[in-house]
């Protein structure tokens, strides 16, 4: 059988980077089995739709380039993918539960039952065997009663009938054996008043019918995965049961607690893949993607965070990751997320990347920052300013004094250093650079060395100089680096008007 693998979140807002890694996982496990990446949209809860989250959730699967086989968009065999639109099956197959035994209508009302949880000690009241006869459901009713009821069409929800005493044992993958007693258990709501199932009965039959293999999700599922077994027994599907994997959550920087969608406010980092601009600031979430980041980067980042293969390996492609992905070794405790990781991670991507991979972004940055991009050379300023970020749009602000030649001088820092007896040397470093062939960081850097060496003024004193005259600041790269890219004549220029200033 094909390994067919699904994420199935809800559309509830934008998705947490805890949603994307499960994303991941089982994107990787799919394509390591040569199997399939199935997007299922969990929209059964009226209560918490949010419109927009699901194309935000397809947005975001398409920039982490975790492309989906079926979905709500590319389609596919087994569709529809979105829950919203296979209401009526999930009917029928309450109603067949019902009559074989397995379910029940209910019709106690919100205030019957939180009556009953009124009278309870510590309000933990369960609806399960030890009440359900004392409730207002198609097992405690007269058949005349319940019949009566029916025809009326009072509104109802149907109940899973949990007997107790059985033990449920779950071989999960990364959690081991975990055992449940049944009688632990309450008579789970499979299907709502509002005509809608709940959770529990459309995941456990779309899985079914989606001929779903491996499910991985996040540890919040596990204890659900106790009823969700009961379903595919009383379906009589126990024999193709899905396999589970439950995640570690994702804890806060500190390590204390998981990590919440209000933490990326809190902490200054993203934690969603996406920025989800609104019109209220207050409302507006930045996302990996506005603050930069590659998106090979956070896949890569990502995997790691709760999975390793058992090596020093750290920097993986897709496809390496889904070469070496193996949920045996998926961590059992919390991943601590650390923001200045993901950060190394991106500059690791962002030292590799091509001139062609970033032109198009550099471009639009330098427009935006109003800079004359005809005026200097992109290419070389990219160059020599890549090896010094972390985020690709680190560079353009960087690189203001290529595509200027108002530089704007740091004066305070400059003023501290300056000697009134470096203009001169200034002044015969560009005369010694007019003919050097080639103008290059070796032969011009050559040529300027030996020049300042013969003038007796300390180089720790013109080096900085030069570099402001440049640049306009102290720091920066080497200034014959930086000189190269410029080209000759402007190298020329802003030595001796730095000289005169
Ligand atoms: N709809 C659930 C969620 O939002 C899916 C859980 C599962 O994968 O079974 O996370």
């Amino acid at each position: 059988m094909p390994n067919r693998l699904r994420f199935a979140p809800s559309p509830t807002g934008a998705l947490h980077i805890g949603g994307i890694r499960t994303a991941l996982y089982n994107f990787l496990l799919a394509r390591q089995k040569g199997g399939q990446f199935i997007l299922r949209i969990e929209d059964t809860d009226q209560n918490r739709f949010v419109p927009g989250a699901e194309a935000y959730i397809i947005r975001s699967l398409e920039w982490l380039g975790l492309q989906m086989d079926e979905g709500p968009v590319s389609g596919g065999l087994y569709g529809p993918y979105k829950q919203s639109e296979r209401l009526l099956m999930y009917k029928d197959y309450a109603t067949k539960l019902i009559d074989e035994g397995k379910a029940y209508y209910a019709w106690d009302t919100a205030e019957d039952l939180e009556a009953k949880r009124q009278s309870v000690q510590d309000h933990s009241f369960k609806y399960d065997a030890s009440v359900r006869t004392h409730m207002k459901n198609s097992l405690s009713l007269s058949g005349e009663e319940v019949k009566t009821n029916l025809e009326a069409d009072l509104p109802y929800t149907i109940r899973l009938k949990v007997e107790p005493g059985q033990s449920i044992i779950i071989q999960d993958k990364v959690r081991g054996e975990v055992v449940f007693d049944s009688t632990e258990l309450d008579d789970k709501v499979l299907f709502k008043s509002d005509g809608f199932p709940t959770y529990h009965l459309a995941n456990v039959v779309d899985d079914h019918l989606m001929d779903i293999s491996d499910v991985i999700r996040g540890e919040e599922w596990l204890p659900s995965t106790a009823h969700h077994v009961l379903l595919y027994r009383a379906f009589g599907w126990e024999d193709t049961m899905p396999t589970f994997s439950h995640l570690p959550l994702i804890l806060k920087p500190n390590g204390n607690g998981k990590l919440s969608k209000r933490d990326g406010q809190k902490f200054g980092f993203p934690v969603f893949p996406l920025a989800w601009p609104s019109d209220n600031p207050a409302e507006s979430i930045e996302g990996f993607d506005s603050y930069g980041f590659e998106p090979e980067a956070v896949v890569n980042f990502l995997a790691l965070l709760g999975w390793n293969p058992g090596t020093e390996q750290e920097i993986f492609s897709l496809e390496e990751l889904i070469a070496n992905f193996d949920p045996e070794k998926i961590h059992k405790a919390g991943a601590r997320f650390d923001f200045d990781k993901a950060l190394w991670f991106n500059q690791q991507y962002v030292h590799k990347l091509e001139f062609s991979d970033a032109e198009e972004r550099l471009r639009t940055q330098g427009q935006a920052l109003g800079f004359d991009l005809n005026a200097g050379d992109l290419v070389g300023a990219f160059r020599l300013l890549q090896p010094r970020v972390s985020l690709l749009k680190e560079i353009m602000p960087l690189a203001y004094y290529f595509f200027t030649d108002s530089i704007e001088f740091d004066n305070e820092e400059i003023n501290k250093k300056w000697k009134p007896e470096v203009a001169p040397v200034l002044e015969k470093v560009a005369d010694a650079l007019q003919n050097v062939e080639p103008f290059n960081f070796d032969v011009a850097g050559a040529a300027a060395k030996e020049m300042i060496n013969s003038s007796g003024v300390k180089m720790g004193l013109v080096m900085p100089m030069l570099r402001a005259a440049l640049t306009g600041t102290m720091q920066g790269p080497d200034v014959f680096a930086i000189a190269e890219v410029l080209g000759r004549e402007k190298t020329i220029q802003r030595f001796r008007d730095f000289a005169k200033r």
